[in-house]
């Protein structure tokens, strides 16, 4: 028995054989003897790769939505670039194959975008990658396309998106991969499909690995491969008692959050985009208490219109068929960089210009957001927050500004309904002036991934500081604490919708403390649902 560990994306139990991916299709074919053959080769390869690539979208998009079927885009794009169409070229004008120029451009390719500055440019390595190695294998005659006819759990070093989008779905287990991180593309596919997976795992992958048994810990971030038989029953045990334990959730579907005294909790869950919301619908949450907006801003090369944001925003309100929807302005900075802000690079980034700071000093990038927001909500309930506030100054100036939106659009006879502003208490000053800050909106949401960066100076994106990222410190929840006090004092609701928001071992402390929403990610709900449910407070 081999046993590793991995970072964990998913929690559950997954036993199966294992299925070692290969992404290389062996040796490329030499150079046949004729430029022209070759250059003719490397065109056809590039309309049938196009080919393969708009079905690929097709099926994508219905099983995944239009945001995922995207990256498939993006990789139809680079097949013209000229760049890369004339390198390609003068490699086979120097006697090279097609595809083995095709390849050795793509590595190239694929290595200066990985070493650009820019986040966004960054991350299109993987594209150009996966674009050159499918004219490969296409001009190798290997098929691209991967067999598998039983269940397994796929084992590879990383998987490229345009990999994981073709893998036959129902038949994976688990994934487990060498590289890739939490937010990777199959770690975000992991969760959607709430199936157990490892990440930056650290396992063998060798031929020897194929077909043996290996079972997937989610819950200890672990694999144990070619399992002895004490290890097998105990794992089958743990899973069974998984299973049981997910199976006797349904039992709160459709059902109303509230606790044996009678509170009623609202249980919303958080997204990033409009495809998200088919999660929202099976987790069976209530409405969604945060839509990060910044999502509508990444991956792109330009800001996305006013016309863009309401689609958006329009998309998830009629999706939601009259659930509540509470929108997040955008919460760039920080760690979420875009290169068309032209943000400056920042000593403490976190510490920065950010959120509603750059939304307040740059009126031409939140009106648009603003409009989008005030629009969507002709088509159903629609609530705004803002992130990162700190005095109520702020609250003052983003009030004033939502007030001449609303002006603006009926005199331009834009249809718009009642939308409830909320701020995010995010920051220990924020928390400290609560009670100011009650009185001026209407309602409150915690972030409490912020709220515990900014309370226990522990810099929320570094892994070394993890021990000391307390987020039961008494320092968070007496803020957590004293937030609802004053948010129920001036007869406003308050929720939370940080990573807390779903820590089952604090639920009952939230429900004591008077929480009225919690808002996580939509395969929690049904869990706290339970726990409300069963609990007398
Ligand atoms: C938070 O800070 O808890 C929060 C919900 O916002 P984000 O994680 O997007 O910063
Ligand atoms: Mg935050």
């Amino acid at each position: 028995m081999i046993q590793g560990k991995g970072t964990a994306v998913f929690a559950g139990i997954a036993i199966g054989k294992a299925f070692l991916f290969s992404h290389s299709a062996g040796e490329l074919p030499v150079f046949c003897g004729d430029v022209q053959k070759e250059l003719q080769a490397f065109d056809s390869a590039r309309e049938t790769a196009r080919q393969q690539l708009q079905l690929l979208f097709e099926k994508t998009k219905q099983e995944l939505g239009e945001e995922q079927a995207m990256i498939l885009d993006v990789q139809c794009m680079m097949l013209d670039d000229l760049d890369y169409i004339e390198a390609v070229q003068q490699q086979i004008q120097q006697g090279r194959s097609a595809a083995a120029a095709a390849d050795a451009v793509g590595t190239v390719f694929s290595q200066q975008f990985a070493d650009m500055d820019d986040d966004y440019m960054r991350a299109r390595s993987v594209d150009v990658r996966d674009m050159a190695k499918r004219l490969t294998a296409i001009l190798s005659g290997t098929n691209a396309e991967l067999e598998i006819t039983e269940p397994v759990v796929l084992l590879a070093d990383d998987l490229s998106p345009s990999e994981t989008v073709q893998l036959p779905k129902d038949n994976i287990l688990a994934f487990v991969t060498c590289q890739g991180s939490t937010n990777s593309h199959t770690a975000i596919l992991a969760r959607m499909m709430s199936i157990p997976s490892l990440v930056q795992a650290q396992i063998p992958l060798n031929s020897t690995v194929q077909g043996k048994t290996i079972i997937v810990d989610g819950f200890e971030g672990c694999y144990y491969l070619d399992p002895d038989p004490d290890t097998l029953a105990k794992m089958q045990e743990k899973q069974k008692t998984a299973q049981q334990k997910q199976q006797l959730l349904e039992q709160y579907r459709g059902k109303p959050t509230i606790s044996k005294s009678g509170k009623k909790v609202k249980l919303f869950a958080n997204i990033g985009s409009p495809d998200d919301v088919a999660y929202v619908l099976k987790g069976d949450a209530e409405g969604v208490g945060l839509m990060r907006s910044e999502f509508l801003y990444l991956g792109r090369e330009d800001f996305p219109t006013e016309q863009e944001l309401f689609e958006a925003y329009r998309s998830v309100v009629e999706q939601l068929d009259g659930k509540e929807l509470v929108i997040r302005t955008l919460d760039i900075g920080a760690d979420k960089k875009v290169d068309y802000f032209g943000l400056e690079p920042e000593e403490n980034p976190a510490l920065g210009y950010r959120g509603i700071r750059i939304c307040l000093k740059q009126p031409e990038i939140f009106r648009p957001q603003m409009r989008a927001i005030y629009r969507a909500s002709a088509y159903g309930p629609v609530s705004a927050m803002f992130p990162m506030i700190a005095s109520v100054q702020e609250v003052l100036a983003v009030k004033e500004f939502c007030k001449t939106i609303r002006e603006e659009l009926t005199a331009e006879a834009i249809p718009f309904g009642e939308v409830a502003l909320g701020v995010m208490i995010e920051t220990p000053a924020a928390a400290v002036i609560s009670r100011e800050l009650a009185k001026e909106v209407d309602f409150f949401s915690v972030g409490t991934n912020d709220l515990t960066q900014y309370t226990l100076a522990v810099d929320r994106q570094n892994e070394k500081l993890a021990e000391f990222c307390d987020t039961h410190h008494p320092a968070v929840l007496a803020l957590l604490k004293m937030i609802v006090e004053n948010a129920h004092a001036e007869g406003i609701w308050a929720g939370i919708c940080g990573e807390l928001g779903a820590d089952t071992t604090l639920t009952e402390e939230f429900l004591k403390m008077g929480y009225d929403e919690l808002s996580m990610s939509p395969a929690k709900v049904l869990e706290v649902r339970r726990i409300i449910c069963e609990s007398e407070e």
